[in-house]
Parts: C-alpha cells; sequence; structure tokens
C-alpha cells in the first residue's frame, strides 16, 4: 500500500517537473493528450442518443451547414493558437436546453434550446467563440485535471477507464457544478471571444447579447446559470471594455440569416 503511494507521488512529481505553466494555469497535458481525450468523450456522447440526441446531419444537412459556416469564420479570422491542430467539430444537441459546452481538443456541442433561444448571428457566435476559447486556452484540460486528477485522465488516454469517460461526459451535458470552469477562465473565455469576433463581420459583442437578454428575464435558467457563473453585470461591462480596447468597431449581427439557421432545426 505504502508503497503503491510512494510510487504514485514519485510519479506525480517526475510528471509535475515537467510541467509547463500557461498564464497561470498547470496544465500537464500535451496538446495530443487533449485531443485524444476530447475524442473519447466525443465517441462516448455519439454512441449514446438515448442521453444525447446529437441531430442527424443526414436528416438536417442545412442545420450543420450554418453552423459550420460560423465555425469557420471564426476559426479564419480569430486568430486561435490550435486552429490548426485540434478537431473543432460542431455538433446540435436536439433538447430544450439553455446550454453548450466545450470539450478538450476543439469539439463543442450546442442544444438546440440555446439556439433558438437567441435572436441573431452575432450572439450565437459570441457563445460558440467562448466555447471556443475554452478550448484554444485549454481551460477543458486544466478543468478536467482538477477535479478527476490526472491518473484518472491518464487511464482514460490508456483506454482502461471507460466508465469514468461516461461521467465525464454525464457531467459536462447537464453542465453540473463539478465541472464548472472558474470564474478567472469564465472571463478570459468572454475576452476572447470578443477578440475572435472582431476581426469577422459580427458584432464582437455577441456573448454579451446572451447576458443581457437573460438579464432582462432572470427565469429559473437565469438562477440555474449564475448561482454558478460570474455575474452578469460584471462580465457584460468586461466585454464591452475588450470592445472598447479594441476600437469600437460596430459589426453586423445578421438576424435574418439566423432565422434560417433557427427554422432549419426540427
Ligand atoms: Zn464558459
Amino acid at each position: 500500500m505504502k508503497k503503491v503511494l510512494i510510487l504514485n507521488l514519485i510519479f506525480v512529481f517526475l510528471v509535475l517537473g515537467a510541467c509547463k505553466k500557461d498564464k497561470g494555469t498547470i496544465n500537464i497535458f500535451t496538446v495530443q493528450d487533449d485531443i485524444e481525450l476530447g475524442r473519447e468523450i466525443t465517441d462516448e456522447i455519439l454512441s449514446n442518443p438515448q442521453d444525447y440526441p446529437v441531430l442527424d446531419e443526414n436528416q438536417y444537412p442545412e442545420a450543420y451547414t450554418h453552423l459550420r459556416r460560423m465555425r469557420d469564420e471564426i476559426l479564419e479570422k480569430g486568430g486561435l493558437r490550435y486552429k490548426d491542430v485540434f478537431d473543432w467539430e460542431v455538433y446540435i444537441i436536439d433538447e430544450e436546453v439553455l446550454n453548450a459546452f466545450a470539450l478538450p481538443g476543439g469539439n463543442t456541442f450546442y442544444y438546440t434550446g440555446l439556439i433558438k433561444y437567441l435572436d441573431n448571428e452575432a450572439s450565437f457566435m459570441g457563445v460558440m467563440a467562448h466555447e471556443f476559447a475554452h478550448c484554444d486556452r485549454r481551460h477543458t484540460t486544466a478543468r478536467l485535471t482538477k477535479v478527476y486528477g490526472l491518473q484518472v485522465l491518464l487511464s482514460i488516454l490508456l483506454g482502461e477507464d471507460p466508465s469514468v469517460v461516461a461521467e465525464i461526459a454525464a457531467s459536462l451535458a447537464l453542465g453540473l457544478t463539478t465541472l464548472q470552469f472558474s470564474r478567472t477562465d469564465e472571463y478570459e473565455a468572454d475576452e476572447y471571444a470578443v477578440k475572435y469576433i472582431y476581426p469577422t463581420k459580427h458584432d464582437s459583442r455577441g456573448v454579451a447579447y446572451f447576458f443581457e437578454k437573460m438579464n432582462l428575464e432572470k427565469n429559473a435558467e437565469w438562477m440555474r446559470y449564475f448561482s454558478t457563473h460570474p455575474p452578469p453585470e460584471d462580465r457584460i461591462e468586461k466585454i464591452h471594455e475588450h470592445w472598447t480596447n479594441l476600437g469600437q468597431k460596430e459589426g453586423e449581427l445578421f438576424d435574418e440569416r439566423y432565422n434560417e439557421f433557427i427554422n432549419s432545426l426540427p
């Protein structure tokens, strides 16, 4: 028992000794590990349509064309670090939930409830860019490491622990508090969301529109969301600060085209 513990400690020490510090976040995983881990969780989600009713691309090709067009615009102009490295697959889950989530390695999921709740492309792309920032700034792996521990994640990469993959997928999809990002990560994702969208034709304050709309209604979703996230007023203010610092370029909202996207959904 003791021997195992000591060996574990040595192992952790060795691994941590090789870690890189990235803006205060310790991440011992390689970029390739992010990709592998994200693929494992993606496979788990796609293989379980009962729990994750991912919209079938063959049945709803138009919806995916819209989704990918918006993704490509962010990737082409946003200046993301892992633009050519991560997978950046985008999926729609057909459920009336106000949520989106990001996996390590670039894959992201958007609920139809969230898509239909928003009014224009600028807002949706703001949310998408926010999720992309969690991937590209590698918040996702850092967070998973903190919650599940290094060895558990390594065991997934070695194919030894499929039950944890299912647990991680469920926690992410349900937006469970255990896997919430830190406030710092949320603020950083908002900041990069503005930076990624700014060079496009779209209004780069889109992610703030989402908070503003939620703030007007203050419904049960609002309570659930903001009990675990930084307060919306702070986030809106900071988003406007980043936009001001970049030069206050007014972009377009593209509400008609967004309507086409919504109409292409079930
Ligand atoms: Zn976030």
